[in-house]
């Protein structure tokens, strides 16, 4: 689309994100052989890096030339069969759509209903569980950071309360929006199958799905029933292990991956959910101290730092804001969407970005507020987002 515009979008949503040039430019080569000799000295080591990112020693990482819905469905049908009971909470998009997927494919689901704006229940879990002592429910799933609603759930507190419960049943995250982003240990959370995409914290375009399945996840792999085709473990084990792939590989997105993560471990990961944090609470500080706006995100506990979800007041429309910022403004924000249409407007803060980039996002949602009638102090938003990056440099 021609836009009427000079200088650069500024792409303010939770995903896809902006792409450094040093992966544009990695990604930007002519087509090569997938079975040449030398591809297995390139993806073995992508798989062993990839693991540090998830931070697991024992899980077994396959990535799909799909979008992050297919890493959600690789994930299901190579784990579960058909009837199968599984465990999930349901507060925002994403967490209903998998829970739509889960449906389809056959399982058996049990839903708890949260509100939007709180993240997953560890003592409600805990009690479902702790009931089940015929041990049906094989699954349990959490969605770490709801893209729809600005809130991650604590995952190492549910994996708490499936312990307490003795429950054997496997833990499935949809880490889409919180992996390579902030803070996320496989091993030490426990996390059974872990799932991730290429165009949020990894900085990619979309394009690679990607799930990593521990021990107990490949052990029910034997005798999962759910029919996969495309997406099945087998076909992927027998080949990944040479480093070859059983279908062609996207390998201008391989090659992306590679740069991603050396970026990533150039910055180090902990510094990388340090600026996250960062970030995001430069951002909170505009929407509650500058403009006097509520989150989506019901308490502190809860607020992402990947993705800011903003109430607009009673009385005004947040679809407008975001309409009004992108026709005017060449600005992109995240909509509401579902029950929180023309609620909120959201506020991409994850992958390659620092302070100055996020004032500009932060400037132009100031605008396009007043343009719309949402009554905000002008500069009161980036005022006071400064000021904390003042306080608190890296
Ligand atoms: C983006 C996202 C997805 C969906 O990924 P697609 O790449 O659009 O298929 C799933 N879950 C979460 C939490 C997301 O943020």
């Amino acid at each position: 689309m021609a836009r009427a515009h000079t200088g650069y979008h500024s792409l303010f949503i939770p995903g896809p994100t902006n792409i450094p040039d040093r992966i544009l430019n990695a990604m930007r080569i002519q087509q090569e052989d997938q079975r040449n000799l030398e591809i297995p000295d390139f993806t073995l080591p992508l798989y062993e890096d990839m693991k540090k990112v998830l931070r697991t020693k024992e899980g077994i990482v396959f990535i799909y030339p799909s979008s992050g819905t297919g890493a959600w469905e690789a994930a299901l049908s190579n784990t579960l069969s058909p009837g199968d009971k599984v465990l999930t909470c349901r507060f925002g998009i994403f967490s209903h759509l998998w829970i739509d997927m889960m449906e389809r494919l056959g399982l058996d689901v049990r839903v708890i209903e949260c509100e939007w704006g709180e993240g997953a229940p560890p003592d409600k879990i805990g009690e479902i569980l702790a009931a089940d002592s015929g041990h049906e429910i094989k699954g349990v799933m959490v969605v770490h950071n709801e893209t729809t609603t600005g809130v991650t759930s604590d995952i190492a507190a549910v994996r708490k309360a499936i312990d307490d419960a003795n429950h054997p049943a496997l833990y499935y995250i949809d880490g889409i929006s919180s992996i390579a982003s902030v803070d996320f240990r496989m091993d030490e959370w426990g996390v059974d199958v872990a799932i991730c995409g290429s165009q949020k914290g990894l900085m990619l375009p979309c394009g690679l799905g990607i799930v990593c399945a521990g021990p107990k996840a490949l052990e029910a792999h034997k005798t999962a029933g759910l029919k996969r085709v495309y997406f099945s473990f087998e076909d992927m084990l027998k080949t990944n292990k040479d480093g070859f792939f059983p279908y062609t590989p996207s390998m201008p997105l391989l090659r992306g991956l590679r740069e991603a993560l050396n970026i990533l471990f150039e910055e180090g990961l902990e510094n990388v959910f340090k600026r996250h944090y960062r970030l995001a609470e430069g951002v909170r500080q505009a929407a509650k101290k500058g403009w006097g706006l509520k989150l989506c995100a019901k308490e502190s506990k809860w607020e992402s730092d990947t993705v800011t979800a903003i109430m607009v007041p009673e009385g005004t429309n947040g679809a407008e804001v975001i309409a009004t910022a992108f026709k005017k403004y060449n600005l992109a924000l995240g909509a509401g969407l579902a029950e929180v249409a023309g609620k909120l407007f959201r506020i991409g803060h994850l992958g390659d970005l620092n302070e100055l980039m996020l004032c500009s996002a932060i400037a132009g949602v100031e605008m396009a507020m007043r343009d719309v009638g949402v009554d905000v102090e002008p500069g009161s938003g980036v005022g006071a987002a400064c000021e904390y990056w003042r306080a608190n440099p890296a």
